[in-house]
């Protein structure tokens, strides 16, 4: 069920389904009941180096691209806790990315190793209570003061926003700029000022958090702006085409996961007097889940293909994000429809996946923004 298309990868994807076995699989529920997975869990990862893929070696990064990025994401999926996984991979391929290719030299002196060791954890906090898809009408503000800048406003929804150590902050600078006026700064979360409201409680992603933040008067010097003054929106714009390549990845590996139980649980089940598999219209439901896999394999390598060759991608990756994504959650309801009654209780893993899927059609970017930006890159309507 796992293509050759990380042959180069072999060895670190046994190593990645190694350690999802055996030092997170038998504890995610334990943290998905207590509403937390632990911090420790990041320095697991960072201990194995697995939190410095995309980051270069002088950071003590692996160095790597985004295909052995896409391999960790397909195979890290299998976990049956998306909250985890997302929270993981927004640390690490994300934020930590994102700082190591426009941070300041003393931002990423100060954060970047301990980011790789899992010993800071980074947030990335983008939308609003106002402004999620609407992204350009954002409110918080930078205002320059002195050698300072001095930064108002609230964020929501953030992954790993209660937990964070250090958050990359969508900021507006100037309002008559157009799309040159946001600008992006490292913030440390320890400065007064920051304060999280609260954590949300959510359908799914319940080991993850989620959290409404709010910046009063908190005071940055320049070595806190990511890249330039008025480089935000285009950070942005490329980092959330990566973004949504991970979750769509990350949705990918779920997918798989789903298809490798439901076809295991319908060989075992029996009922009138033989394997539920033997039923056509079961058998049928599996065919029809290969084939969503398979058809996502294709979108997702080929949109991940052109990202590592460094050509414009944008179309193909919301192609694969809207397609992938719906196609995940269809997937996670016809297991619990495999697995009959006890697909619907918390035993068995086909209702985590179907509330923790959920979000992939929201988070990053909905459906319709994909569905949106599809038709103008492709110039469909001219
Ligand atoms: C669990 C979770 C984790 C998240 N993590 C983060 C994070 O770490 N950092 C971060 O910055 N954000 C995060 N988000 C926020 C997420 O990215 C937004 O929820 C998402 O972008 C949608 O924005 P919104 O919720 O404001 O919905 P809205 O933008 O209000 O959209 C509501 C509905 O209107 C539709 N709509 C809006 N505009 C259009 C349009 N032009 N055309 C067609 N339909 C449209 C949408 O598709 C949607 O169906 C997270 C959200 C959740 C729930």
């Amino acid at each position: 069920m796992y293509t050759n298309y990380y042959a180069e990868h072999t060895i670190f994807v046994d190593s990645v389904r190694k350690l999802v076995e055996a030092e997170l699989k038998p504890r995610v529920n334990e943290w998905e009941k207590a509403g937390n997975f632990p911090d420790e869990v990041f320095r697991i990862l960072g201990q194995q180096g697995f939190l410095g893929i995309l980051i270069p070696e002088e950071y003590d990064g692996v160095g790597g691209d985004y295909r052995m990025a896409g391999a960790w994401c397909e195979a890290f999926g299998e976990l049956p806790a998306v909250g985890l996984t997302t929270g993981v991979n927004m640390h690490s391929l994300v934020i930590s990315h994102s700082l190591a290719k426009y941070g300041s030299k003393a931002a990423k002196d100060r954060w970047l190793r301990r980011a790789v060791a899992g010993e800071a954890i980074g947030a990335y906090a983008f939308s609003e209570p106002g402004a999620g898809s609407d992204l350009a009408n954002i409110r918080t503000r930078a205002v320059r003061e002195g050698s300072k800048w001095i930064l108002n406003g609230s964020k929501t929804f953030i992954t790993n926003g209660a937990r964070a150590d250090f958050i990359l902050v969508l900021s507006r600078n100037d309002v008559n700029a157009g799309y040159k006026g946001f600008t992006t700064f490292v913030l440390d979360t320890s400065l007064p000022g920051f304060k999280v409201n609260k954590k949300l409680d959510k359908l799914g992603w319940r080991s993850s958090d989620t959290a409404e933040l709010t910046f009063e008067n908190v005071e940055l010097d320049d070595s806190c702006v990511l890249g330039n003054v008025g480089d935000g929106w285009i950070q942005a714009s490329n980092n959330l085409n990566w973004e949504r390549m991970m979750l769509t990845l990350l949705s990918l590996g779920g997918m798989r996961a789903i298809l490798k139980d439901s076809v295991r649980y319908a060989q075992d089940r029996k009922a009138f007097g033989k394997s539920i598999s033997e039923f056509g219209a079961v058998s049928n439901m599996l065919q029809q889940m290969y084939m969503k896999l398979v058809t996502g394999e294709s979108l997702c390598h080929h949109a991940l293909d052109l990202l590592c060759e460094g050509k414009p991608c944008r179309a193909e990756v919301s192609m694969a994000k809207r397609q992938v994504c719906e196609d995940a959650i269809w997937m996670a309801d016809r297991a619990i429809q495999i697995h009959g009654g006890y697909g619907y209780t918390t035993e068995f893993s086909p209702e985590r996946w179907w509330r923790d899927l959920r979000i992939m059609t929201i988070g990053g970017g909905t459906s319709e923004i994909m569905a949106n930006i599809v038709v103008k890159e492709m110039e469909l309507l001219g």
